[in-house]
């Protein structure tokens, strides 16, 4: 008998509490996944490696240099020239893409320039593509060396045409591994909120075709899932004025980064590190995260790569003004995968062993002979 094919359909920010009005003919089985800390880059990489982000080293978009930066050499313009000039947007993108090979998806954000020769991205290549997660295998990788054949639509295929190829190729074939992701979802929850007659609409209109991928394809393995959930932003604290109130000389001792739910520093002296870790321990909206709580929730780097010291916010709350955005947003996720609303869900047509999941599971259940490890 021919092995049933699978296919599955990514759905970033289709949380579990958001997922319990959707429902699509044939997907009766419904599993709780607990996510990953940090935004799609880790959990995408999660699910597609089977592996926590300590391990797949791929936690954040940016990470502190360790050694060159790709943006060095931006010290050497003069200070007054901002990251917001269109022409240095456009030459940073030029030497990433040409001469450093960067192929992964990245944003500039509104990363302030004084800052960028002291980050590194560590993701390089596509992520839904073989060599994805660098050093770590992922099931494209594990694909090329057992021959199965796969096909994928990313962030690059709109995704109505993704949706409309994905079901003209099922009614022609059915053989191997096909796997849609769209953010479509998660980009207007940011902007409209969870509960917006807007997401509404887009969740029927995943249903509908959601159920035309099971008609054209019956006896395949179907998977829609999330990679995390969403909450609604409730409060916004200026967190880099808090900050800054420690005077230039103690911040001098360390380099921030601001993302929306949370602020990363590294620091370079001791005692502006105690100094900073004693403001944000008393910062109203958030806690600082320390090793075993990072260790817990599977994002702990030893060199602190991504940051010596971590604060998070709570649920629903957001920094703002960030590197991400000077606006406040709608709806943030970021936020301790432990909070209800970061649960994402996953739906099937067939067992895969469980009501309560943790994102590093899923790598096994699309495809059942994987494991998670090196890629060699
Ligand atoms: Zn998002």
């Amino acid at each position: 008998m021919k092995n049933r094919c699978t296919v599955v359909i990514l759905i970033d920010a289709l949380g579990y509490e958001l997922a319990e009005s959707f429902s699509a003919a044939g997907l009766e089985r419904r599993v709780r996944l607990r996510s990953t800390l940090g935004f799609s880059q880790a959990a995408l990489t999660t699910i597609l490696t089977g592996c926590d982000p300590q391990d797949h080293g791929l936690w954040m978009m940016y990470s502190f240099a360790r050694r060159s930066s790709p943006f060095s050499w931006l010290k050497y313009l003069p200070g007054c020239i901002s990251s917001k000039k269109l022409w240095l947007r456009k030459a940073i993108r030029w030497k990433l893409e040409r001469l450093d090979g960067v192929r992964s998806y990245y944003s500039l954000y509104e990363v302030p320039r004084p800052v960028f020769p002291n980050l590194d991205l560590p993701s390089r290549k596509r992520m839904f593509g073989p060599g994805g997660a660098g050093e770590k295998k992922n099931i494209f990788d594990h694909f090329i060396r057992t021959g199965a054949r796969w096909r994928v639509w990313d962030y690059s295929v709109d995704e109505k045409l993704a949706f409309e190829e994905l079901e003209r190729e099922l009614k022609s074939s059915q053989e191997g591994f096909y796997m849609l992701y769209t953010a479509d979802l998660d980009s207007m929850m940011h902007i409209h909120g969870i509960s917006s007659e807007k997401v509404e609409r887009k969740l029927i209109l995943y249903r509908e075709r959601i159920e035309r991928i099971i008609g054209a394809a019956p006896d395949a393995r179907i998977m829609v899932l999330g990679d995390h959930g969403m909450c609604d932003v409730t409060r916004g604290i200026d967190l880099i004025a808090i900050v800054n109130s420690l005077g230039p000389g103690t911040c001098a001792g360390f380099i921030p980064f601001y993302d929306s739910t949370m602020a990363r520093f590294r620091v370079t002296s001791e005692r502006a590190g105690r100094e900073l870790e004693g403001l944000l321990s008393g910062v109203d909206g958030g806690m600082l995260l320390n090793r075993s709580s990072l260790e817990r929730m599977g994002v702990f780097f030893n060199d602190g790569r991504f940051g010596d010291v971590i604060f998070l916010t709570d649920p629903g709350t957001i920094i703002v003004p960030s590197f991400m955005s000077s606006e406040p947003i709608a709806a943030m996720h970021g936020y301790d995968p432990g909070a209800g609303c970061m649960y994402a869900a996953m739906l099937t047509n067939f067992d895969s062993g469980g009501l309560e999941m943790d994102l590093r599971e899923v790598a096994r259940v699309m495809v059942p002979d994987f494991e998670a490890g090196d890629k060699q």
